[in-house]
């Protein structure tokens, strides 16, 4: 059969060219890709404050619940009761009527696809691994320093740090000045961080093993990819060492994070928060240690998830700060994982009595990167 004219210009010219084309869209795309990763450079400009957010009334916050199924998870039911128990608390802390819309469990590496390469690489640069021996004092340099820089930040006085860590760090001893402090908050954090790497998950491998779900800065940064929810509950451990300012309470703790406020560009309210029950459904040595107590009933496992999820709907909601050592206070954070003695200690009036200036609206300034 004899080609008509035009069919032969199709098949010999305009096709090739038009694969070429793809091709070259292709090849673009791909470089300014890779070249936007690479090129960008992080400014302190690009670092703005998270608008307070106007509230309706109800609040409507979307749930999730996280889970690694390599860890001891939590129930529907428990979930059900976590989420009644701090609707309880919210109204009776903040005088806020919240509607939790529970969206589904999902699973952790799901969840983790939604950070987005750029961000995750520029973040990981800021993660201080210990797992490897060999640059043993360069590390421990990395974290002295973080820990000075966060001291400097927090603007306590020398004295009531020193009172307040001394008494919970791995050496026994007097600690002189701010200096000392430093170095043995380092020991500390090392030590109680390497626990995890010996400690072993239902799979027989050790709790913290090469994925990134363990640390604080990635899901400080999940909410720069598509997150459809103000609330992640997870039953993961969220422990780790970054160098832009470790917290003491935080070092003691050996880099465990139990819950967080940040950035979300996906919801109305400008942020989300994560809330991890690991360190309250699990038992073993440290544990027993830093939360003074062996093991929780399932009436304070709920309790002290929803007071902790409480206490960061509080950053959320109305980006109130810490009124440190006010025990009366729900936003005074856990100190170590004393739990029981924390939430004990709560008492709303009590703590309205101290008008603290740290418990008024945007007494916090919550920064996101406007260029992620
Ligand atoms: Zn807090």
């Amino acid at each position: 059969m004899k080609k008509h004219p035009k069919e032969v210009v199709y098949s010999s010219i305009i096709i090739p060219s038009i694969t070429l084309s793809v091709i070259l869209v292709i090849v673009f795309l791909s470089w300014l890709f890779f070249h936007n990763i690479s090129s960008y450079q992080e400014e302190p400009e690009h670092w703005q404050p998270i608008p307070l957010p106007e509230l309706q009334s109800p609040v409507v916050l979307r749930v999730v619940y996280a889970e690694n199924s390599r860890f001891k998870s939590l129930t529907e039911d428990q979930l059900e009761k976590i989420l009644d128990k701090t609707s309880e608390l919210v109204s009776e802390y903040f005088s806020v009527e919240v509607i939790f819309d529970y969206k589904r469990k999902t699973n952790i590496e799901s969840l983790f696809d939604n950070l987005p390469l750029v961000v995750k690489k520029h973040q990981s640069q800021k993660i201080i691994p210990i797992e490897d021996e060999q640059d043993g004092i360069e590390t421990f340099n990395k974290i002295r320093d973080s820990i000075a820089q966060q001291i400097k930040r927090d603007a306590n006085s020398e004295q009531s740090i020193i009172d307040y860590a001394t008494p919970y760090l791995v050496e026994n001893k007097k600690i002189n000045n701010l200096e000392e402090l430093t170095t043995e908050l380092t020991n500390t954090i090392m030590q109680r961080y390497r626990y995890w790497l010996e400690q072993l998950a239902n799979d027989g491998k050790p709790v913290l093993d090469a994925s990134p779900y363990n640390q604080w800065i990635y899901w400080d940064s999940l909410g720069y990819g598509d997150l459809p929810y103000e609330i992640v509950i997870t039953n993961q451990l969220v422990a780790s060492i970054e160098e832009n300012g470790m917290p003491v309470h935080t070092c003691l703790r050996g880099g465990i994070t139990g819950g967080n406020m940040t950035f979300n560009k996906h919801s109305e309210l400008g942020g989300f928060v994560f809330v991890s029950a690991f360190q309250i459904i699990n038992d073993n040595k440290l544990m027993s240690y830093l939360r003074d107590d062996e093991t929780y009933t399932q009436q304070q496992t709920i309790n002290y998830i929803a007071a902790t999820l409480t206490h960061e709907l509080g950053h959320l909601l109305f980006h109130y700060a810490h009124p440190f050592n006010a025990q009366s206070c729900i936003m005074n954070p856990t100190p170590l994982l004393h739990y029981r003695q924390w939430f004990d200690q709560l008492d709303v009036k009590a703590c309205q009595k101290l008008n603290s200036p740290m418990l008024k609206p945007g007494a916090v300034t919550i920064k996101y990167n406007i260029k992620w």
